[in-house]
């Protein structure tokens, strides 16, 4: 719908969104302005359409600051008076938002290395290894299997800070980044339309929402609040600071859950949110064994894959059935026992448990922005029956 009405949506009435998409075609990965005056971003178009957004400068300002958060929360410390050696493993499309970031904060102070996760590994690997980052900034899949690296004995780097964003940080991803390293990586919840979202503290309690910035309301499918200790069917959210695009409870897919106990020894007045599931994710639509549809949701494949001794996994969802794609599996380790386990927590569900395949590959699949999702359903949109519209 944003896009759809667009050019009444935009506050500045010059603002043509035949114009801003010519502009966004000639992005070369500078800090480009559009009519000297908005930065433009675009998402992925991971669920239809893809979406461009604006910023003026003053809001351009709140959604650095808003990113600048999570290193300050964390404790990084880098600033002015504080070098600090960065390296960001995410999307150097020019279009996305990070690259965006990435774009106008580029500064003395803080040498960063841009690499995208869409490059060979052992590749980005190499750049690593002769730049001996101080924060790593990484999608989490990627934080993963860089830890994974580490413990191998390939990569040799000691970060003091690792970050990981955007896809679920999965609780094998989180141990195996902390045997690397030694430490608890922090986890960030952002968006394009949004910025910063949420953040976690250095008490790793879960993510502290940014209040301040964006109203986040975990609802239902009838947009109806779910209580802490629930996971939600989406999320509203309004951006306070954006006045150019307005956002008043635009819905977002992810599925994320209110801490139970909101308080943090930190202090922080900020709620916090404990789980995310389904970003980037897709919710599989499944014949029930009573007729009709079930709904799986990506939990429900969480609790049997990751405990997998692999550094990247993907669930695939197509007319055949399932295929469950593993990569970098550790020795001994044999994929056709998660065939018992996946179908039992599938017939838990009330599933007509479809055929099941799992395969090694090299490498999982990205998308054009470099990430990683874990459940992809390929079936086409109309296919998708028992989906809420
Ligand atoms: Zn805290």
């Amino acid at each position: 719908m944003v896009m759809e009405h667009f050019d009444e949506l935009v506050t500045d009435p010059t603002v043509r969104l035949a114009d801003v998409e010519s502009h966004l075609a000639t992005l070369s990965g500078g800090d480009e302005l559009l009519g000297g005056r908005y930065r433009v971003a675009s998402t992925s178009g991971s669920t239809g359409r893809r979406g461009l957004f604006l910023w003026n400068p003053g809001e351009w300002a709140t959604v650095l600051a808003s990113y600048n958060r999570s290193f300050d929360w964390a404790g990084v410390g880098a600033g002015l008076t504080h070098r600090t050696r960065m390296a960001v493993v995410s999307s150097t499309t020019p279009w996305h938002q990070s690259a965006r970031v990435g774009a106008s904060v580029s500064s003395p102070w803080v040498p960063t290395l841009r690499i995208d996760s869409g490059d060979p590994l052992e590749s980005i690997v190499e750049r690593l290894n002769s730049f001996r980052p101080k924060v790593l900034v990484a999608y989490a899949s990627m934080a993963h299997l860089l830890a994974e690296e580490q413990l191998a004995g390939r990569l040799r780097i000691s970060p003091s800070f690792v970050f990981g964003s955007s896809e679920v940080f999965t609780a094998q991803a989180r141990r195996r980044v902390q045997e690397a390293w030694d430490k608890k990586p922090f986890e960030v919840y952002a968006a394009t339309e949004t910025a910063g979202i949420a953040s976690e503290c250095d008490q790793h309690r879960g993510m502290h929402l940014f209040e301040d910035l964006v109203i986040t309301e975990v609802v239902d499918e009838n947009n109806k609040p779910v209580p802490p200790g629930v996971y939600g069917e989406k999320v509203l959210v309004t951006v306070l600071f954006s006045r150019t695009m307005p956002l008043i409870r635009y819905e977002m897919s992810d599925s994320v859950r209110l801490a139970s106990s909101p308080r943090c020894p930190c202090g922080r007045p900020f709620a916090l949110i404990d789980g995310i599931q389904g970003r980037a994710e897709d919710a599989l639509s499944l014949p029930a064994a009573s007729g009709g549809y079930v709904s799986v949701q990506p939990i429900v494949f969480h609790r049997v894959m990751d405990a997998v001794p692999a550094s990247g996994w993907q669930v695939i969802q197509g007319s055949e059935g399932l295929t469950v794609l593993l990569s970098g599996v550790r020795e001994g380790f044999e994929g056709a026992s998660l065939l018992g386990p996946l179908r039992r927590e599938l017939a838990a569900q009330g599933a007509v448990v479809p055929p099941v395949e799992v395969r090694r590959v090299p490498n999982i699949p990205r998308t054009t922005v470099g990430k990683a999702p874990l459940i992809k359903s390929y079936l086409p949109a109309s296919e998708r029956l028992g989906r809420k519209p």
